[in-house]
């Protein structure tokens, strides 16, 4: 490409809290009645004090953490002034010069490559209302006025889109691991806000310009907007144009955007300290405190996986990528700690959860919370499998079996009689009968002689599953060849 993209964010995340950042009501207003979780604080009335949330701003301490940030022994709250209709206050609770966070960091791999994006804060602030559109009115809706926000600033660290899609998912990954909100994008609970030129070659510094794409609310709608802006912007440079400072707003799911404010200079919100809250002093207390729910992050424990277990990288990325199902995982390791060789054990252990559970759990809507198969079922299955007690395929059924009943592998495969048969003399009564059935097939063995495995087929259909393939195919092969 000709042109260096440069781009980073602003994402809103709705931490989970009972209440608003700054008042009593019920912070879950999603799908209420218009205006039913409203109080004199959050409608911005006169008199009306704002108190703030201690566990919003826990929350917010905690993802700070987790996204390797400096925290600021005092913080404060500012106001954030201008005028819009949802914002009775005319202006918003923010944070202006001493964010809860600075100076922090995110870290994931492309292609086994470790990438680094540079958080520039994480910050407290509230919500607004809400505008609807109805012919020549407008609605406002408060209910979401005075909710929680965490904002994540970006440094421009952004070359391409791979490296977006890693970001979001994982940001949003590490927001439910630690249970600091569910980030349901559906539910406007995470938003991204774009910013987005391109570096001339040879140009020194960032651009001279920057677009901005506001309230992106879906991780693939936002890769389709870089992309296309991308496309947009380079047909101007191409031209000698520069693109202009604006900010524009989504037309459609797309990707396409239309311009809406062009911005000459930055905005000037006159920002002050807030006056009815005093600053805030995060003790070294109350932080170790916050740590303790500070756990193993997702690419921490892909790293572990690989070093530790030995894992398949990919295997290792999309075992960490769900809480559950690492922790699942880990709980299978745990009883498999006396087997000899773990690492074989643990690729296994990581395999059949990826595939064959993960396939039943989604057939019928189960989740790891209620999944009757125990660590030890699966430690159980694996070792049949590798002392030849059941086939690979029986395994199968008989994790579809425990699935279903609950009852444990050991007595799945004793009551169905589902051991291998590894008898000759069992066997030998299996070929004679593949024989006497596929005459034209023994006929054909001199001339083909790979038609001897259509022959253990026939000894594996027979046996239902049970006979040991291996010793069918050797005990063939030297009646034949
Ligand atoms: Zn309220």
């Amino acid at each position: 490409m000709k042109y260096q993209p440069i781009i980073g964010f602003e994402v809103h995340l709705q931490p989970k809290t009972k209440s608003k950042m700054f008042c009593t009501c019920s912070a879950e207003y999603f799908g209420s009645q218009p205006n039913s979780h409203t109080c004199p604080t959050c409608l911005g009335l006169p008199g009306a004090l704002p108190v703030p949330n201690k566990e919003g701003l826990e929350k917010c301490i905690l993802l700070a953490l987790a996204l390797n940030c400096n925290i600021n022994k005092t913080t404060k709250f500012d106001r954030k002034n201008y005028f819009y209709p949802d914002l009775p206050k005319g202006y918003q609770i923010s944070q202006y010069d001493v964010p809860v966070g600075e100076k922090g960091f995110i870290e994931f791999d492309i292609d086994g490559d470790s990438r680094r994006i540079r958080i520039t804060r994480v910050h407290m602030e509230e919500d607004t209302g809400k505008s609807m559109y109805e012919r020549k009115k407008t609605l406002l809706d408060f209910n979401k006025s005075g909710v929680p926000l965490i904002e994540i600033v970006t440094e421009p660290d952004f070359v391409d889109v791979k490296e977006v899609d890693k970001f979001a998912k994982r940001l949003r990954q590490i927001v439910r691991y630690l249970g600091i909100g569910d980030a349901d994008m559906e539910k406007g609970q995470m938003r991204y806000e774009l910013n987005i030129s391109l570096k001339r070659p040879g140009e020194k510094g960032l651009p001279d310009y920057k677009v901005e794409v506001k309230n992106i609310a879906s991780i693939s709608v936002l890769k389709k907007i870089i992309v296309k802006e991308i496309k947009r912007q380079s047909k101007m440079l191409d031209k000698g144009e520069t693109p202009r400072q604006e900010t524009r707003g989504l037309r459609n799911m797309d990707g396409d955007t239309v311009s809406q404010r062009v911005k000459e200079g930055s905005d000037d919100y006159r920002y002050f300290p807030e006056p009815d809250i005093p600053p805030i002093f995060i003790s070294e207390e109350w932080l170790d405190d916050i740590k303790k729910d500070l756990i193993e992050l997702p690419q921490e424990k892909k790293d572990r996986y690989i070093k530790e277990y030995d894992l398949e990288p990919d295997s290792a990325e999309n075992i960490a990528r769900n809480k559950a199902r690492a922790s699942f995982f880990e709980a299978c390791l745990k009883s498999a700690s006396k087997v000899e060789d773990i690492n074989e054990y643990a690729q296994e252990i990581a395999n059949w959860i990826l595939g064959e559970l993960t396939r039943l759990k989604k057939k019928n809507d189960v989740l790891y919370k209620d999944l009757r198969v125990k660590p030890e079922d699966l430690l159980e299955l694996i070792s049949a499998i590798k002392t030849n007690k059941i086939t690979g395929t029986i395994a199968k059924n008989v994790l579809e079996q425990t699935f279903k009943t609950g009852k444990s592998v050991e007595t799945i495969i004793e009551d169905k009689d589902l051991e291998v048969v590894n008898d000759k003399e069992q066997i030998e009564e299996f070929i004679d009968k593949a024989i006497e059935d596929n005459p034209k097939v023994v006929k054909s063995l001199e001339k083909n002689p790979n038609a001897i495995q259509f022959l253990v087929g026939q000894v594996m259909r027979l046996s239902k599953g049970k006979a040991n393939p291996k010793l069918a195919e050797k005990m063939l092969k030297e009646k034949f060849l």
